[in-house]
């Protein structure tokens, strides 16, 4: 066994483990895999030992990878949505993670029309209030929602937050317990359904399913330490 099918499949049983001390299904957390920095060789792997939900954030990257590996797998786009790249992200991911603004939604679902496609998508919560992230504040979301939600070409599923990082996992749990609050707020004020959460990396990601996560993005705990940061994100 190689070492990413062994770290792979144990954090897939630390996920489905945290899931059930939470009282929840062993597979109500989807683990994405996120192989950004990391070699079609790795990916390739990972799909031996099982995986079939990756995400990347860089399309340039991830262009030569999705073509190199099979047709059956599910791409999530995790990585700051830029307006000039959208038309060729939207047939390549069915999941957008990080929609972080009405005017990125808006030109999604224009575009989104235009190739006949429906992506999935996460709208981003900056729960903090970060410089160095985006996202909807709490109050743009109860007042920009609504709009969003008619939007005919994107299927809006959930909430998405990256919390400041901290050494300590525990100091997590307070945000993702606040964007799982927000969102049942939201289902309730709009008499809607947000299933989905997407919190969780590979420092934190049981604290995150213990709060309610449904899909957590793990990287590093599974592919290793990566040789380069990606510019303008997170290591
Ligand atoms: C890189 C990245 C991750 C994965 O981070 P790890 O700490 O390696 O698990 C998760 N989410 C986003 C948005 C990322 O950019």
């Amino acid at each position: 066994m190689s070492e990413i099918s062994d770290q792979l499949h144990e954090i897939q049983n630390r996920v489905r483990s945290a899931c059930r001390k939470a009282g929840r299904d062993g597979e109500a957390a989807r683990l994405v895999a996120v192989s950004k920095t990391f070699p079609v060789e790795a990916l390739l792997e990972a799909v031996a030992a099982g995986q079939e939900a990756f995400g990347e954030s860089r399309l340039q990257e991830a262009e030569p990878k999705i073509e190199a590996l099979p047709g059956t797998l599910e791409w999530h786009f995790i990585g700051r949505l830029q307006r000039n790249k959208v038309r060729r992200i939207l047939p390549l991911f069915q999941f957008i993670h990080a929609i972080d603004s009405r005017k990125i939604a808006d030109y999604t679902n224009e575009v989104a029309e235009d190739l006949g496609l429906y992506p999935k998508v996460f709208l981003q919560v900056n729960q903090a209030g970060e410089e160095s992230k985006g996202g909807f504040t709490e109050a743009e979301l109860r007042e920009q929602l609504e709009a969003m939600l008619r939007l005919s070409h994107v299927e809006i599923i959930g909430l998405m937050t990256i919390p400041p990082a901290v050494e300590d996992p525990e100091l997590s749990r307070p945000w993702f317990r606040e964007l799982r609050k927000l969102r049942d707020e939201l289902e309730k004020q709009f008499s809607i359904q947000l299933p989905c959460l997407s919190m969780g990396m590979s420092g934190d990601f049981e604290i995150a399913v213990e709060e309610g996560a449904t899909h957590v993005r793990v990287g590093s705990a599974i592919f290793g330490k990566r040789a380069y940061r990606v510019a303008g994100e997170l290591a």
